[in-house]
């Protein structure tokens, strides 16, 4: 055999290889992933559907009605006014112009494809097919409140999550857009800042530092400090704290309550970038959030860092970092999770009009992001932060939430904004994590810290 053949047939055999693996990427990733990829504007399958099929009900956890197709086949939106404006990202719109939304997420199951061989004989002969019904984890009556006390003329972001099952009970975005005519919204409006939003975490960051902390320090929270609320980094950079007046003399536990940047500056600084890099992809960030039932953007921790500057500013959650809400949820969960963060869940079921069943994704964990008993410490550093730390706030008597604040420097040229404020927490009553974002909220994060403690006060009605 001569050269030329050997060649061709290693060659042969290597496409061959290719295309198999190809073939076992494909088969895994359709079944779980079918709603990502079905969803897409390209599907020409999906498209004739709609002029063929009615999109089945959708409905809450529940059972109460939330979006159904009148006679004349257009869609509509039930509820208050504020419980649409507080779906109305979750749902999402038939077009695909909030590409998150469940329209898009579960169009497959809405528009029948999904639906059983029973019902598909059933409803051969009817002159429009139906698809089936589909119900949300989404709790109603909470995403209507969060709508109602959401800071009046803020925007920003609510995310609220079983942090054990994963199931989401709310998504909410501020602006909301109008449910029956999304094309007319403000500009930003149909974006899903609790699944898509990216901002600068701020202090809430310093429960990674910490951890990162307690994994590569021996005794760190045996440390105290003096903090004079200045530190002298580089030539150039000063890190401050918010008031820029110091806490005096403080232990580590201290620090973190009354979220200091001065030792989280300092932990930075002694901890590098390589290790903080390493614990924020343990939380997740740099990840890759292949959900099934949602899209979530992921967290950045910046490839490179400049400086010692910018290293010690990250350690206090500015700089380059960015994170979505939904992540901040998950990671305050994990806390009171031993450790893991659950993967978040939209569909509970989906009906077929002949009655069959679908289940949801089952429950999964997605990643652990700390040991049992690191979590265990910054799970009790984070009640203390709501018993007697920055977000007292929160505290609702008779309820064990914990938490961290954070207010997040906003850096736009020229302009002057006030920072974004932000609360991520716990509540163990009802396994509940969330994350709540208000942009350009002003330091202190009282309206963020104070929105979750009325979140979690009505969950627990
Ligand atoms: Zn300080």
């Amino acid at each position: 055999m001569n050269q030329m053949q050997k060649n061709i047939r290693a060659l042969t055999l290597a496409l061959l290889v290719l295309f198999g693996s190809l073939i076992v990427y494909f088969f895994y990733t359709i079944p779980a992933y079918s709603g990502r990829w079905f969803a897409t504007p390209y599907n020409t399958r999906l498209r004739a559907a709609k002029s063929k099929v009615i999109p089945g009900d959708i409905f809450d956890r529940n059972g109460v009605l939330l979006a159904s197709t009148d006679g004349d086949g257009s869609r509509r939106y039930k509820g208050s006014s504020s419980l649409r404006r507080g779906v109305a990202h979750v749902l999402g719109d038939p077009q695909g112009l909030v590409p998150t939304g469940a329209e898009t997420m579960f169009a497959a199951e809405l528009l029948g494809f999904h639906s059983g061989l029973f019902d598909r004989f059933a409803q051969l002969f009817a002159e429009r097919r139906r698809g089936s019904d589909v119900t949300l984890t989404i709790d109603a009556e909470l995403s209507a409140y969060i709508a109602s006390e959401f800071p009046d003329g803020y925007d920003g972001a609510v995310a609220l999550m079983d942090y054990e099952s994963g199931e989401i009970l709310a998504l909410y975005s501020s602006p909301a857009f109008k449910l029956s005519d999304p094309s007319a919204s403000a500009e930003g409006a149909l974006l899903n800042r609790a699944l898509q939003g990216r901002y600068a975490p701020g202090s809430i960051f310093k429960l990674i530092t910490l951890s990162c902390a307690l994994e590569n320090i021996p005794n760190v929270l045996d440390r105290q400090i003096d903090c004079t609320g200045h530190l002298q980094v580089t030539g150039a950079v000063e890190v401050t704290d918010t008031s820029g007046e110091g806490h005096g003399h403080l232990t580590m536990r201290e620090a973190f309550e009354k979220s200091c940047n001065i030792a989280y500056a300092s932990l930075a600084l002694e901890l590098g970038e390589d290790a903080l890099r390493r614990t924020a992809r343990n939380f997740g960030f740099n990840g890759n959030f292949l959900f099934p039932e949602v899209i979530v953007y992921e967290s950045l921790f910046p490839s490179s860092i400049e400086d010692e500057g910018e290293l010690a500013w990250t350690g206090v959650g500015q700089g380059k970092l960015l994170a979505s809400p939904l992540h901040m949820a998950m990671i305050a969960g994990a806390m009171a999770n031993g450790g893991v963060m659950a993967q978040p869940k939209l569909l509970l079921s989906a009906k077929d009009q002949s009655g069959a069943l679908r289940q949801g994704a089952a429950a999964k964990s997605f990643q652990r992001a700390v040991s049992a008993d690191q979590a265990a410490i910054l799970h009790g550093l984070m009640l203390e932060t709501v018993q007697k730390g920055t977000a007292t706030r929160a505290a609702v008597s008779g309820l064990q939430i914990g938490g961290k604040t954070g207010t997040a420097q906003v850096n736009s040229s020229g302009g002057k904004y006030e920072p974004h404020s932000w609360f991520i927490g716990f509540c163990e009553e009802k396994r509940l994590c969330l994350a709540v974002v208000v942009e350009n909220g002003g330091a202190g994060s009282g309206a963020a810290s104070r929105l979750a403690g009325k979140i979690f006060k009505k969950a627990n009605r």
